[in-house]
């Protein structure tokens, strides 16, 4: 299948800073305000010029007829979510991104000058755009449920080893299912909002009965997340081929965990108020059409899969990805560098593992990778196995140490794709860790 806003070759009239995360092949969604213009939109962006499109529907440049024979609204521009757009399903946001590809790329509509509807273009055009520093860039979705899986080997690998046995890591049914639990979406946060340190109980390994305190284990967790559009009825299943239409597209994720917390409190249910007091999410949303060029194949996977986890093609994706510590003032640190192709399950696998005993998904649900680790030292995915356990502390620039995450650092994941020339990014996710109350 050819994605036409995905060719290589395209090029924009826009500039585009060398190296940007947002060439006209990425066209990534988001919701934006600015200053003087305080109510919430659907944007687009290329370079660090964001495309306002409820401005650009208002122009009359986006009245589409998909082939099922919807149209696009101003409630679906005109909004503080990207929900209402994805309404319209795969066709439709496929529609939307080859359009306005079109509208901004060379040699695309804009030779058509002459043409009554075209006129003054250029200007028309220019009018729905803003520079990104003069943009907020808000949540983008209306998350509903969540769900953060636990699916890369070396990560429950270096778990396993950590708290329980190497020669035992792998818990029996790793294999067999894509591990996963119900998170939190009320505290789904978006890049660039800063968080207290949370406090609880906690059962240090020197105390014989639990306290009450501020985490003293606060981690990161490098994923990605992707977003669904509106699934099948209660009581369907969508299956591995099929869930890459029911897949709009993905975002940076930083799942933050209190290890302390979690230790103490995860037995027999799993992880609770250790992970849900904040989840940050980077806020341009990549579709799944354009990060299409970068797939990849998997691991080899055994022992073999049930038959409804089974999969055809490469349905893994080559992104790159790295976490940065930020004291405050200070230097930025990367602490790792990992890639989403390490995944052993990848997001059709578990797409089809969510629903397969019927459990529906909706607009706007937002799936965890899980902590993505790769193979290799300094490839791992968070503090707990980057200091493994505390015993091997990171050095940084300014001569401090971290075994986990202090007041006042900034984390930051950032992550993209490249092949053929074209670089697809997502930008960045980043949070500030503020001390508690
Ligand atoms: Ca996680």
């Amino acid at each position: 299948m050819t994605i036409e806003a995905n060719d290589p070759r395209r090029e924009t009239w826009i500039e585009v800073p060398l190296d940007s995360d947002f060439p006209i092949q990425n066209i990534p969604f988001g919701i934006i305000r600015t200053k003087t213009d305080k109510r919430p939109r659907v944007a687009s962006r290329i370079g660090d010029k964001v495309i306002d499109l409820k401005r650009l529907f208002k122009e009359d440049f986006l009245s589409i007829k998909i082939p099922s024979g919807v149209y696009f609204s101003i409630d679906d521009f005109d909004t503080d979510s990207l929900n209402n757009m994805m309404r319209h399903g795969k066709e439709g946001t496929r529609a939307l991104r080859d359009i306005i590809s079109e509208l901004f790329r060379k040699d695309g509509a804009i030779k058509n000058e002459e043409l009554p509807h075209f006129k003054n273009l250029k200007d028309r055009l220019s009018s729905c755009l803003i520079d990104i520093n003069e943009v907020e860039v808000l949540m983008p979705i209306s998350i509903g449920d969540y769900t953060d899986f636990y699916s890369s080997e070396q990560h429950a690998f270096n778990v396993g080893c950590l708290f329980r046995d190497p020669e035992n890591a792998l818990l029996p049914n790793w294999k067999h299912i894509p591990v996963g639990y119900h998170g939190r979406s009320s505290s789904i946060l978006p890049s660039g909002f800063n968080f207290k340190r949370p406090k609880g109980q906690k059962k240090p390994p020197t105390s014989s009965v639990p306290i009450f305190g501020e985490t003293n284990l606060l981690d990161f967790e490098l994923e990605t997340a992707f977003f669904t559009y509106e699934g099948k009825p209660l009581g369907s299943s969508i299956s591995t081929s099929e869930a890459d239409e029911y897949i709009f597209g993905m975002a940076l994720l930083n799942d933050w965990s209190a290890r302390d917390i979690q230790g103490w409190e995860y037995v027999p249910l799993g992880p609770f108020l250790g992970k849900n007091f904040a989840t940050h999410i980077s806020c341009w949303i990549v579709t799944l059409d354009a990060l299409e060029p970068f797939r990849t194949s998997g691991p080899e996977q055994s022992p073999e899969v049930q038959r409804y986890l089974e999969y055809t093609g490469d349905k893994h994706l080559d992104i790159n990805l790295e976490v940065v510590i930020k004291p405050e003032n200070g230097e930025e640190n990367i602490v790792t560098r990992s890639n989403f192709k390490y995944m052993y399950w990848n997001m059709n696998q578990q797409l089809a593992h969510h629903t397969i005993n019927g459990c529906n998904m909706r607009i706007g649900d937002c799936y965890g990778s899980g902590t993505i680790s790769g193979p290799k030292e300094g490839e791992f995915g968070s503090m707990l196995e980057i200091s493994w356990k505390g015993t091997k502390p990171f050095k940084m620039k300014d001569g401090s140490e971290r075994k986990f995450i202090n007041d006042y650092d900034t984390v930051i994941i950032r992550g993209f794709s490249e092949k053929d020339g074209v670089r697809i990014g997502f930008g960045e996710v980043k949070a500030k860790v503020l001390p508690s109350n």
